[in-house]
């Protein structure tokens, strides 16, 4: 989609750090860090949210997630935990209508999120 931000962060016409990718999937680090390591997981394929998935998108995107959540821990050894957060259309908080999943790993008491 030509007017979608993640399509064009996909295309490298605007920058982000990588954190995996591979021919189906891209995984970033979200500009917010909700906490140290937030990562945004998105099918290159564009599709708005979970009402547009098929079954085979959806688990061939979600099959990528144990082994992005993996490279987390690693890179982030005091990783005590992770959420796995999906938000759909504007009601349920989507910001960026381009669909991706948050993984936010948790350093225990001390991170404040919520
Ligand atoms: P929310 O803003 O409520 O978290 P979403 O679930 O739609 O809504 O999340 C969109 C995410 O995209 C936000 O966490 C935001 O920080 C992130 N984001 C927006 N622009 C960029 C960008 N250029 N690079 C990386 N992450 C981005």
């Amino acid at each position: 989609m030509t007017d979608c931000l993640f399509c064009k962060i996909i295309e490298k016409e605007i920058p982000s750090y990588p954190v995996y990718e591979d021919e189906m999937v891209y995984a970033f680090l979200d500009i917010t860090q909700t906490t140290k390591g937030h990562t945004l997981v998105i099918p290159k394929k564009h599709v708005t949210d979970i009402f547009e998935y098929d079954e085979k998108l959806a688990a061939e995107v979600f099959a990528r997630v144990p082994k992005i959540a993996r490279a987390i821990e690693k890179a982030f050894p005091d990783v005590v935990g992770l959420n796995i957060v999906n938000n759909n259309k504007e009601a349920a908080y989507q910001s960026v209508f381009h669909s991706h999943i948050h993984l936010i790993p948790r350093y225990g008491k001390e991170d404040d999120f919520s």
